[in-house]
C-alpha cells in the first residue's frame, strides 16, 4: 500500500488552501512547485523577500512579501488555510550558522507566531522543518560517525544558535499537539541541496559551494580549490526531489504526529569525496588549499533511517552523485548566466 500524501488524502480537496512559508528561498520554492505539480490549486506562498528575489516563483500561486516574525503578519498569511509548511528561517550553510547566531535564534518568532495563528485558524495540519543540527553535537565529534537516531537529540547539546532555536520550535510543535490537539508534524532535515538553491553569497552549503569553485577554477584557468577544514568532516547530503517529497509524507502520517523523524540521506560523504566528484563531474583535478582557520561544523554527521524506513518504508534514495550531476549542471548555467549579466539565484545579486 501506498503512503498518504496530500493527492490522496482524502480530507483534502485540490482546493483547499496550502499555505508555504519561507517560499522565496529553497525548499520553500521547490515545494511550491511540487504542489502545483501535484494538481493543487490554490497555494498560498510567502517569504519576507522582495518578490523579484524569490528563487522560484510559480505560475498561478498567490505570491505575498510578509515579514512572519510579525504576529499581524503570520495571522494573514495562515487565513482559511487547511495546512501549514513553515519553511522560513534565517539560515545558510556553516560560515552563516557560525557567524550569525543572534540571526538564527530569532526565527523563533516565526515560528511562535505561525504555529498560534494556524491554531487559532483551525488549519487541519501544520509542518515545521528542523535541522540535524538539532542532535547533541557532543556524539559528532568523529568523521567515522553513527548515524545520528531521533532519540540523540536529548540530552541536549545542539549547535549554538540555529540548533537550539530548532529544537524549541520543536518542542512548540509538539505541546501544541498535546495541549490543544493542533496536528503538527516535524522533520529534521539533513544537508539538502540540488538546483535552486542558494549558491553564491555566504548562505551557500559545501555541495553548492565546491561545484561553484569547480565551476569558477575551470573558468579562470586557475587549477586550485580552497577547502574549509582538512576536507575529512563528513555529512550525508539529501537530494531536493526526496525532500519535498518526504515532506509530504511525513506530513499525512498520522502515525509520527508531533514526532520529530530524520528526513535525509545515509550515504556518508567527506568533503575530500565531495570534492573529487565535483572535479569528475567538471572533467578537471584541482590542487587542494586547505583553509585550517575556516567554519567546518562539526566532524562527522549522518542521518540513521530505521525510523523513517519503518513507518514510511521509504527513505530519501536519490544517490549523491546523481544529485550533485544535476546540481552542478545547473550552478555551471547560473554561472554564466550571471557572467553574461542575466539575473541569477543569489542572495547578493
Ligand atoms: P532558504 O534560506 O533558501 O529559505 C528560507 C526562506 O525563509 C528565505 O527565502 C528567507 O527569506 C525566508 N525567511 C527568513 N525569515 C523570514 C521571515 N521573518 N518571514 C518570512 N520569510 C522569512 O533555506 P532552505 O534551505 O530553503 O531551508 C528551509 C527550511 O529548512 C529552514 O527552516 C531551514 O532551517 C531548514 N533546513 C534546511 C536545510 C538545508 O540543507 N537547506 C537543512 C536543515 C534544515
Amino acid at each position: 500500500m501506498r503512503n498518504l500524501v496530500a493527492a490522496t488524502d482524502p480530507n483534502l480537496r485540490k482546493n483547499d488552501l496550502l499555505v508555504i512559508a519561507g517560499a522565496g528561498g529553497f525548499i520553500g520554492g521547490a515545494l511550491t512547485r511540487y504542489f502545483t505539480e501535484q494538481g493543487f490549486t490554490r497555494i498560498r506562498a510567502i517569504d519576507k523577500k522582495p518578490l523579484p528575489k524569490w528563487y522560484q516563483r510559480v505560475p498561478g500561486v498567490e505570491c505575498l512579501c510578509l515579514d512572519l516574525s510579525e504576529k499581524e503578519n503570520a495571522t494573514r498569511a495562515v487565513e482559511s488555510a487547511a495546512e501549514v509548511y513553515n519553511l522560513a528561517a534565517d539560515m545558510g550553510g556553516m560560515g552563516f550558522i557560525e557567524k550569525f547566531r543572534v540571526e538564527c535564534l530569532r526565527s523563533i518568532l516565526i515560528n511562535t507566531h505561525l504555529i498560534e495563528a494556524a491554531y487559532k485558524s483551525g488549519v487541519q495540519r501544520y509542518f515545521y522543518s528542523s535541522s540535524a543540527c538539532a542532535y547533541n553535537t557532543l556524539l559528532q565529534q568523529e568523521p567515522q560517525v553513527r548515524a545520528l537516531k531521533e532519540s540523540d537529540a536529548y540530552p541536549a547539546m545542539a549547535e549554538r544558535g540555529y540548533g537550539w532555536e530548532k529544537l524549541i520550535s520543536e518542542m512548540f510543535c509538539q505541546e501544541y499537539y498535546a495541549e490543544r490537539g493542533l496536528k503538527t508534524f516535524i522533520a529534521r532535515f539533513h544537508n539538502v541541496y540540488g538546483p535552486n538553491g542558494t549558491w553564491d553569497g555566504g548562505r551557500e552549503k559545501a555541495p553548492a559551494a565546491i561545484c561553484r569553485k569547480v565551476i569558477a577554477a575551470k573558468d579562470t584557468g586557475l587549477h586550485e580549490i580552497v577547502i574549509w577544514g582538512d576536507g575529512e568532516q563528513t555529512r550525508s547530503f539529501m537530494y531536493i526531489d526526496d525532500c519535498v517529497f518526504g515532506i509530504d509524507q511525513i506530513m499525512h502520517c498520522d502515525q509520527i504526529v508531533a514526532t520529530p523523524i530524520n528526513l535525509g540521506s545515509n550515504e556518508l560523504i567527506s568533503i575530500n569525496k565531495l570534492v573529487s566528484i565535483a572535479e569528475e563531474i567538471g572533467g578537471v583535478t584541482l590542487r587542494r588549499v586547505f583553509d585550517l582557520d575556516a567554519p567546518r561544523g562539526v566532524a562527522g554527521r549522518n542521518s540513521d533511517n530505521s525510523f523513517i524506513q519503518e513507518v514510511l518504508r521509504w527513505e530519501p534514495n536519490t544517490s549523491f552523485r546523481t544529485g550533485l550531476k544535476k546540481t552542478y549542471s545547473w550552478i555551471e548555467q547560473q554561472y554564466h548566466d550571471r557572467k553574461a549579466g542575466k539575473k541569477v539565484v543569489t542572495e547578493n545579486d
